[in-house]
């Protein structure tokens, strides 16, 4: 039976340590971080994602404002409201929460954020500079992944990494910091012959596709550390659920994340530290 990495509690712990620092900020540098959040629409999911991240915020002493707009919104107004929030010097982090609805450009609108003040680190500078292994502010979701391993001390060097996913958001990055961290990676994809082969060579297996319960204990090699990432409702509960079948890869892996409280705390533990990283580069 697997040990659960409990993204819960070390995103608890880590937010606690950030609330200490932040707690000095007023003093040093006259202010706390300001981090701005845009929800276009009323989609469920993001409006539940906006308030966790505003919650955080809260937990760690970071400003928050989210600002709410129609889904009437066009590409021009929310451009134009980026353009302003680049040039105010008290907004240390901008995220524009996604999917945006389908009139709008979401490359265009994340390419308009000032890179200094991207916290998603999905802006093509940094996304460059991840893949050529330069300092950047690292897409959230693929750094709280690899925090949980080092949290207990998983060793990635030399170990065989299998991917499922080749998002820009999950996948693709995930993969490049496990190269960097030394395993040898290969990423799958819905193209991907002999799925249940390739996972069964996996050390690592990170789970990034967006369907529920897709990969059972029959996939899992004994002992393989399993990272589901995905965020599924189950069709017959309504209940989350990730892209794993918990019940059967718990019985093979070594490590296993849950869902919920796993790789979902970590993402917004290290949108925070991003924010708090980005504030400060400017002081
Ligand atoms: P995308 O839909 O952008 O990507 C899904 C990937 O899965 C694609 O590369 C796709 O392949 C692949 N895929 C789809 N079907 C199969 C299949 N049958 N076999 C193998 N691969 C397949 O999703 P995201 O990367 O944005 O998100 C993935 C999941 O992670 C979602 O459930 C999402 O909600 C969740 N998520 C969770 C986060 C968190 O903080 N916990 C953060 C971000 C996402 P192809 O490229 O060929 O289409």
């Amino acid at each position: 039976m697997g040990e659960i990495i409990s993204g819960r509690t070390l995103a608890a712990s880590l937010k606690q340590k950030m609330a200490e620092e932040v707690a000095t900020f007023e003093s040093k540098y006259g202010r706390v971080p300001q981090l701005t959040v845009i929800l276009v629409g009323e989609d469920p999911g993001s409006v539940s994602y906006v308030t966790g991240k505003a919650k955080s915020c809260a937990e760690v002493g970071i400003n928050n404002s989210t600002v709410r707009l129609s889904d009437k919104t066009t590409e021009e107004e929310l451009l134009t409201l980026i353009a302003q929030l680049n040039t105010d010097d008290a907004v240390d982090g901008i995220l524009v929460q996604l999917p945006l609805p389908k009139h709008i450009d979401s490359d265009k609108v994340i390419a308009a954020i000032n890179q200094e003040k991207d916290v998603d680190g999905f802006h093509p500078l940094n996304v460059a500079a991840l893949w050529q292994k330069q300092p950047c502010t690292l897409p959230c979701t693929p750094k709280g992944i690899i925090k949980m391993l080092k949290s207990k001390n998983i060793a990635m060097a030399g170990k065989t990494a299998v991917v499922i996913g080749r998002s820009n958001i999950v996948g693709l990055p995930v993969s490049k910091l496990l190269l960097d961290e030394n395993a040898t990676v290969t990423i799958c994809h819905s193209r991907t012959p002999n799925l249940k082969e390739v996972c069964l060579k996996a050390d690592i297996l990170v789970v990034a596709i967006g369907r529920p319960k897709m990969v059972t204990g029959d996939m899992v090699k004994e002992g393989a550390v399993v990272i589901d990432v995905g965020v599924n409702r189950n069709p017959e509960t309504g209940k989350l659920c990730g892209d794993c079948d918990f019940d059967s890869c718990v019985e093979k892996a070594l490590f296993i994340t849950p869902v919920p409280g796993g790789v979902g705390p970590m993402t917004i533990c290290c949108l925070m530290e991003n924010t708090i990283e980005c504030f400060l580069k400017k002081h």
